[in-house]
């Protein structure tokens, strides 16, 4: 028997499954997700490693095992289908994944006993350290006598073991009891005494922060107090176990909303008061069996949010969220409290999706559509896409919450593979108005806000209402378009918008090698009104402020404002009237507090040179829509664009854009895969990807490229894309995507790079 294992994850050069023979007396016990210890390089320095599989023969194999470390597996089958997930791409670290997957600390933390049998054979010098148990721990101080234990060990005088510490791992506080409160002295000793009357036993941190040292001192020593030691516990809700909020209305559980037996998606629409009693039936429905709930947040401060919107039905749920900045001893600590606890809704990002959670009955999305839940930075993933796969494992519902669904999703409805919960909500028409640019600027209006757009500000403002106005994420690549009859600038093969390059003035292609001289005059309407689209959001503010000087202004974007502080506006009635911001202040978590939204330029979401420009675009605008208490005013160049138009007709829109996609040949009718490849040389990077473009043509797959990206050069290395539409992929296809000494290369299943 071979187990197949990963080494020490601190040494992340090394990328190999290595394999290793397994003595007879372990191979009973020997599972996959054990530690062991195993012999490395040419000097057999022992290494811990972790046992990725058991197979039966090996031709790579050549020494064993040298220990076992744990006795159950620390992992269950789910972290292996994940870790499956993630290493598919054949340049993804294993110890990227391990990091992602696992906290460190589960590697770091083993400590060496010695066990004697005999403690007459035991030098004189190490007798005093074995314990009645004959055992000797090994701390720090005693390391340099390892190599002489090590010995003794072959002299079969002394066994030594490596077990896993807890030492490290568990965390203590002091905490004080009161023993006998007739004992005290002073003023400032009764006070402490009164304290612990009032509100039973207290932390030691706590009473110190209040009271004085002395005091408390005098109190341990004369007995009146006693401290005593507790586990840590990293409890931020500071969440009353005893407090009992009264419970809105009560849910019967006649309703049953989903089957709870069996892996199924179903889709529910989010923010609105139906959909909230139907969360809290289904949430009802798991937790009466006893399972637990994970709800996913795509942003870090919506974790707070959804907490305090839920706690008022579920005031006896305990809960616990877990953050992703937390440290590695915190994780872990958290790992235990989700195992042991009674917590049974736990709400968390996507590096929650990682914890193994028991009795798991439900995965609840919220915001399904948010590209937070994806990574892109350091090793991609799509955290939606991973919690379908451990749905489907554990057999459980997942619910794919949104305030509008995605293309995607809408096509799965249709094809029957997701269950339409909301399918009866009927949404609430608002009233929409539609601010023409072109006839502005025709009647010699140029400035941002349009004369409709500044009046109704003023409105609300007179009415002490707030506005939110939006203007788009800087983020994505520039493009042009004509502002007099709006026409944008488009590459043949695809259809997407080109991008536009302000250093040499040129029209070029993302997906594919299209490109073409910038032209000021515009070939439809003859008007040398072809101009950049950016972004501007501080010109805004300066516009704004120009307008309305009396007013202060807030300004969300991924620069200007934390998620704390965003946080604290939503929940606070702040002085601000005047919101400006990117999509990123469209985050639903507001509702109820704008009167008036307008959207400045819709067609900077509707051209930019992506795919999902259009359903981006729907999105949002459904989104704005959503968030407007009374009055959503969209200025556009195009106002009989269809996203446009159908902001009211759902099925309009989803039926032109899905026809669209399948003549396109895009997701959801394809799968895509973009490859990005990196070298020092431009031709030899470039060839490298003509070479891979021939090869995965020959396997009959769609590809596009090779095509420069927007940005050129990355540290020095030139950057060429390529994109594949596929609907099956063989996995021999990953093998030619292998980086190799000269051309680094990249791979995500969508479309992120430009
Ligand atoms: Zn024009």
């Amino acid at each position: 028997m071979i187990a197949q294992v990963i080494l020490d994850i601190a040494h992340e050069q090394i990328n190999t499954v290595y394999d290793y023979f397994i003595k007879p007396v372990d191979i009973q016990h020997i599972k996959k997700g054990m530690r062991v210890m195993v012999p490395f390089g040419t000097s057999d320095t022992l290494r811990m490693a972790f046992v990725y599989n058991i197979i039966e023969t090996s031709d790579s194999a050549k020494k064993y095992v040298e220990e076992v470390i744990d006795i159950k597996p620390i992992v269950d089958d789910e972290f292996f289908i994940l870790f499956d997930a993630l290493t598919q791409d054949p340049n993804v670290l294993i110890s990227d994944v391990m990091q992602t997957l696992l906290p460190k600390i589960f590697w770091m933390s083993y400590q060496h006993v010695v066990q004697a049998s005999d403690l007459s054979q035991i030098p004189d010098e190490f007798v005093h350290k074995f314990n009645k148990r004959l055992e000797w721990v090994i701390k720090d101080k005693d390391k340099s006598h390892l190599y002489k234990l090590k010995k003794l060990e072959q002299q079969g005088i002394v066994t030594i073991k490596r077990h896993v510490s807890k030492r490290n791992i568990q965390t203590y506080e002091t905490w004080i009891e009161l023993k006998e409160p007739e004992i005290r002295k002073n003023d400032s000793q009764l006070k402490i005494i009164q304290h612990l009357l009032t509100y039973g036993n207290t932390s030691k941190k706590e009473l110190l922060a209040q009271y004085s040292k002395s005091s408390i001192q005098w109190l341990i020593d004369h007995e009146a107090i006693k401290e005593f030691l507790v586990e840590k516990r990293i409890d931020h809700h500071k969440f009353n176990r005893n407090q009992q909020i009264k419970t809105g209305s009560n849910i019967s559980l006649d309703n049953q909303p989903i089957d709870l037996s069996k892996h199924q998606i179903y889709a529910l629409k989010g923010y609105r008061n139906e959909s909230i009693e139907l969360r809290n039936q289904i949430f009802n429905q798991v937790l009466s069996q006893g399972k637990k709930i994970f709800i996913m947040v795509p942003e870090r401060f919506m974790i707070e949010t959804t907490k305090d919107a839920l706690i008022k039905n579920f005031p006896n749920e305990l809960w616990i969220e877990l953050p992703s900045e937390l440290s590695d001893k915190e994780l872990y600590l958290r790992y235990n409290q989700i195992e042991e606890s009674q917590e049974k809704i736990i709400i968390g990002n996507k590096k929650a999706l990682f914890t193994q959670m028991h009795h798991l009955g439900l995965i609840y999305i919220v915001d399904a559509n948010d590209s937070t839940h994806q990574t892109f930075e350091g090793l991609y993933y799509d955290a939606v896409e991973l919690a379908k796969l451990k749905g489907r494992h554990l057999n459980i519902p997942i619910c794919l919450e949104a305030d509008t669904y995605s293309v995607s999703v809408y096509q799965d409805i249709l094809n029957g593979n997701v269950v339409d919960l909301s399918e009866d909500l009927i949404d609430d028409e608002k009233h929409i108005t539609i601010v023409d640019m072109k006839k502005e600027l025709m009647e010699g209006h140029t400035k941002m806000i349009s004369r409709y757009l500044e009046e109704e500000i003023k409105i609300s403002l007179l009415n002490h209402q707030k506005v939110l106005l939006i203007l788009n994420h800087k983020s994505y690549a520039p493009f042009v378009m004509c502002r007099t009859c709006s026409y944008v600038p488009k590459d043949p093969e695809t259809g997407i918008a080109l991008n536009y390059s302000e250093k040499n003035h040129m029209l070029y292609s993302h997906m594919t090698k299209h490109q073409e001289p910038f032209q000021k005059t515009c070939p439809v309407c003859g008007k040398p009104t072809i101009k950049s689209v950016g972004s501007g959001l501080e010109q805004l503010e300066k516009y704004i402020k120009e307008l309305f000087p009396l007013e202060s202004i807030l300004r969300v974007d991924q620069d200007s404002l934390s998620n704390r502080k965003l946080y604290q506006y939503i929940m606070n009635d702040s002085k601000e009237r005047i919101v400006i911001g990117t999509q990123m202040a469209l985050k639903t978590s507001w509702v109820n507090t704008f009167n008036l939204v307008g959207i400045l330029m819709a067609d900077q979401w509707l051209k930019v040179p992506r795919y999902q420009a259009y359903e981006d675009s729907y999105l949002m605008l459904k989104k704005s829509k959503q968030l407007a208490l009374n009055h959503l005013v969209i200025q556009t160049y195009d106002p009989l664009h269809f996203v446009i138009k159908d902001l009211n007709k759902e099925v309009d829109f989803y039926q032109e854009e899905l026809s669209n996609r399948k003549i396109s040949k895009l997701p959801p009718f394809r799968n895509l895969l973009q490859i990005k490849l990196l070298g020092m040389s431009y031709l030899k990077t470039y060839q490298h990807a003509f070479v891979i473009k021939e090869k995965l043509t020959e396997m009959g797959l769609q590809v596009l490229g090779p095509a420069q990206s927007v940005k050129l050069k990355e540290n020095q290395h030139y950057q060429v894309l390529l994109t594949v539409k596929y609907q099956h992929l063989e996995p021999r296809m990953y093998s030619l995507l292998k980086s190799n000494e000269q051309i680094k290369i990249k791979i995500v299943p969508d479309i992120i790079w430009y």
